[in-house]
């Protein structure tokens, strides 16, 4: 099953622990601010099969729950 990803921004508290865990899907912006990065934060792209344990990690560890995923894209309803 195909995996989404997506952070919401408004809920994310610049802790860095996403791209200590993940760092070829997180990035930041200049007030620490994570986004998903291999589709620039649109949750359009599947996460390929090789990120998912990395991904996995990330999302079971964010203290705010703002990683969110899904098995469709963020795009759709
Ligand atoms: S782990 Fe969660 S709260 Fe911390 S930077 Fe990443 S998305 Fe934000």
């Amino acid at each position: 099953m195909p995996l989404y990803a997506h952070v919401d921004r408004d809920a994310c508290i610049a802790c860095g622990l996403c791209q200590m865990l993940a760092p070829d899907l997180f990035d930041y912006d200049a007030n620490g601010i994570a986004s998903y990065s291999p589709d620039h934060n649109t949750g359009s792209q599947p996460l390929s099969t090789q990120a998912t344990a990395a991904f996995k990690q990330a999302y079971q560890r964010c203290p705010t729950g703002a990683i969110q995923r899904r098995d469709r894209p963020f795009t759709e309803p």
